[in-house]
């Protein structure tokens, strides 16, 4: 069935795969300095995000991205008190990490200043915690500032970046993971979005690589359902330094005092089963490294 103009399409590069959502509306169109940023109104999934043809966010399903962005990572640390979010100007991730009492400082670092405006704009539910007293907001290169972040000055780095092509690209490199360890202090977590398990292995078999180059100790995978990226099935990678990633603060977990739509314990134990095919591939990546 042909799509008629009012459906938005990505089409996936290589996956032989496409994602549509029905619209009603365009309601910005915006260049900036890096990238292209469109925002939709649709039919059924509230407002859309795309980036350089990208689907980004969609009212209806970026709570699954934004809480496994943050939860399980956070409550993978023993007291995460300093933050940084690299990427993320949608700022819907520094709304969840800021629902830790325990976090005191949460730097929000995106290259590109018209993705915050445009969401404060069409997804303000999304920024409603920009003014919170422990965010800072900048506008920088991600690499250039975590380059300057001073030694063990970070317990965990999130990076919510876009793919790894465009800006998105140096966030994925080793000088950028080396960086990452280098700025945390002992215990320290890295978290990245790592695409999909089942169309992007090759990019997380790099991240592996890359991660354990940079020395880091540990480093799993969690997997999520994110309906508005390709195939709908997406992943975070966390990197531990100078520690484990075998167990998490789950009385915490089932104490916290915020809601959530999607994470809960359960939940967390059961992101990290591994399925059988990425278990193999991933003792390979750790034994050949
Ligand atoms: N959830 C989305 C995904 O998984 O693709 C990411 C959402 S967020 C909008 C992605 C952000 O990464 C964008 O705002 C973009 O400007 C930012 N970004 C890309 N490259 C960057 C870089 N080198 N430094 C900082 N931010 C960067």
């Amino acid at each position: 069935m042909a799509l008629d103009d009012s459906w938005f399409t990505e089409q996936h590069d290589g996956a032989g795969s496409a994602f549509s959502l029905k619209t009603t509306a365009k309601l910005s169109d915006v260049q900036s300095d890096y990238q292209r940023i469109e925002m939709f109104d649709t039919t059924d999934w509230g407002k859309l995000m795309v980036i350089d043809g990208c689907t980004m966010v969609s009212t209806r399903d970026n709570f699954l991205y934004h809480e496994m962005m943050s939860h399980p990572v956070l409550f993978s640390h023993a007291a995460p008190k300093r933050v940084a979010i690299i990427g993320g100007g949608d700022c819907g991730t520094l709304r969840e990490v800021l629902k830790h009492p325990e976090v005191e400082r949460a730097v929000q670092i995106d290259i590109d200043e018209q993705v915050t405006r445009a969401a404060e704009k069409y997804f303000p539910e999304l920024c409603e915690s920009n003014h919170d007293p422990r965010a800072e907001l900048l506008w920088i290169d991600g690499i250039d500032w975590i380059n300057k972040a001073p030694a063990g000055s970070l317990d965990v780095i999130i990076v919510d970046s876009t793919d790894p092509i465009g800006p998105g690209e140096v966030l994925f490199t080793p000088a950028f993971y080396n960086a990452c360890h280098n700025a945390l202090a002992d215990g320290g977590l890295v978290v990245q979005q790592s695409e999909s398990p089942l169309l992007h292995l090759p990019i997380l078999e790099k991240m592996y690589r890359s991660l354990m180059a940079a020395r880091f100790s540990d480093a799993r995978t969690l997997f999520f359902p994110q309906p508005l990226y390709p195939s709908g099935w997406w992943s975070a990678t966390i990197g531990c330094k100078n520690g484990t990633l075998d167990g998490f603060r789950e009385a915490d977990a089932d104490r916290r005092r915020f809601d959530t739509h999607y994470y809960n314990s359960a939940i967390h134990r059961a992101a990290f089963a591994e399925p059988e095919f990425f278990r193999k591939a991933r003792a390979d990546w750790l034994a050949s490294n």
